[in-house]
């Protein structure tokens, strides 16, 4: 086969070796029950305590404050959804921002149907709220914040101590889509005073299907599927024990190598930063320089279109991504990098690379040769750019 490398660690991450092996007993011969009372049930349930207090370890939390979900998507759903509606008697008001995963905006939008308002916070040009804006935006009516950790797309982290600080000082809750800050920044739930936040376990070398919403004991919540007592009667259904058991060892190895697997990270993504400005004119780096996720890296290339640039990748191997997976297929430019304030036109034109536990330096060296050629020929084809050289010349 063709060389291939893998820099979309932002949309999902392979499972490590040593999860995979831990999970394996769990479909075969430990495929019990965890509610039965046998030794079967015995052999399912004990696993799932341990990986509980492994994810409440990696997150500062105390183990019966992490419920099991199908991802982050679903304890996004849930913690907000479920926080309104418990909550409605005390008011009616959420706020937000312009830049979160969809999995908070749509929840978001669907809570308007339902009488809840929501105030979506503008973000500076790198991608961060300001404090003011926040505390200007809090009424005697609002209820719940949910601001992101860190963003998927420009990687740019939010002031979570700060921002908690606030909800805690106005008596709102806080809620924080974890997702991809997990493994990449040190997260302690007590000291941001966070009191729900979203985790999953395929954007840190787990299985996909698997998540955790931590939830500070005490807040009003609803319960998210009515069924059978499973997650303190709050998320019925038989537990995924494989999923669970690769969920917890994937957090107990994130975190236990955090700093290595950082340090990893923020190298490959300077000399690839470095690489692009070096090889490549008229790009621009979107996110924030301090604030940011040790490994993403993105671009802005002017006269070129996301879409086409991803596929020319494609062509020699290279996986990234131009806006965020679930936005491509589909024609519109990324909200995120519209709420940047970037023109229509130049928002098109992202890509979005991003490193992780198995990217080495050849993959680099491999993109910095290839990048620059594919750039150039699709900027050969752009007659905007032909009249923005000549005007230069
Ligand atoms: C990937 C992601 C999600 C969704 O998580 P799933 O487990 O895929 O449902 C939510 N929020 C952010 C920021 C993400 O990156």
């Amino acid at each position: 086969m063709n060389k291939r490398v893998y820099l979309d660690y932002a949309a999902t991450t392979p499972v490590k070796e040593e999860v995979f092996e831990e999970m394996k007993p769990y479909f075969t011969e430990k495929f019990g029950n965890p509610s039965s009372i046998y030794s079967y049930g015995r052999e399912a349930k004990q696993p799932i305590d341990v990986a509980r207090t492994r994810i409440a370890n990696a997150v500062g939390a105390k183990p019966e404050e992490i419920y099991f979900t199908a991802g982050g998507s679903e304890s996004d759903n849930w913690a907000i959804k479920g926080i309104a509606f418990a909550n409605k008697n005390k008011g009616n008001h959420i706020i937000t921002t312009k830049i979160e995963h969809h999995a908070v905006l749509h929840t978001c939008e669907y809570l308007e149907k339902y009488g809840f308002e929501v105030t979506y916070l503008e973000v500076d040009e790198f991608g961060r709220i300001h404090l003011e804006d926040l505390e200007k935006a809090i009424t005697d009516k609002t209820i719940l914040i949910s601001i992101m950790f860190a963003n998927n797309e420009i990687g740019t982290i939010q002031p979570i101590k700060e921002i908690g600080q606030i909800a805690r000082e106005n008596k709102i809750y806080f809620h924080t889509d974890a997702v991809q800050a997990l493994g990449n920044v040190k997260i302690d739930v007590d000291d941001l005073n966070i009191d729900s936040m979203s985790i999953s376990s395929h954007k840190i070398y787990g299985p996909k299907g698997i998540g955790a919403m931590y939830l500070r004991k005490g807040v009003k919540i609803h319960s998210f599927v009515h069924g059978g007592a499973q997650e303190r009667k709050r998320r019925a259904g038989t537990e995924n024990v494989p999923g669970i058991v690769g969920f917890g060892k994937a957090a107990q190895l994130i975190t236990e190598n955090m700093d290595e697997h950082i340090n990893h990270m923020m190298c490959l993504k300077d000399k690839l930063i470095n690489g692009i400005i070096e090889r490549i004119d008229f790009v621009k780096l979107n996110g924030h320089s301090e604030y940011r996720l040790p490994g993403n890296v993105n671009f802005i290339f002017e006269f070129i279109e996301g879409e086409s640039l991803l596929l020319s990748l494609d062509l020699v191997g290279i996986a990234g991504s131009s806006g965020s997976a679930c936005t491509s297929g589909s024609l519109d430019p990324s909200h995120v990098l519209m709420a940047l304030g970037l023109p229509h036109e130049i928002a098109h034109g992202s890509l979005r690379l991003t490193i992780g536990s198995f990217t080495t330096e050849e993959d680099i060296d491999y993109v910095l040769e290839e990048l620059p050629k594919i750039v150039q020929r699709l900027r050969d084809m752009s007659p905007l750019y032909e009249e923005v050289k000549g005007g230069q010349k």
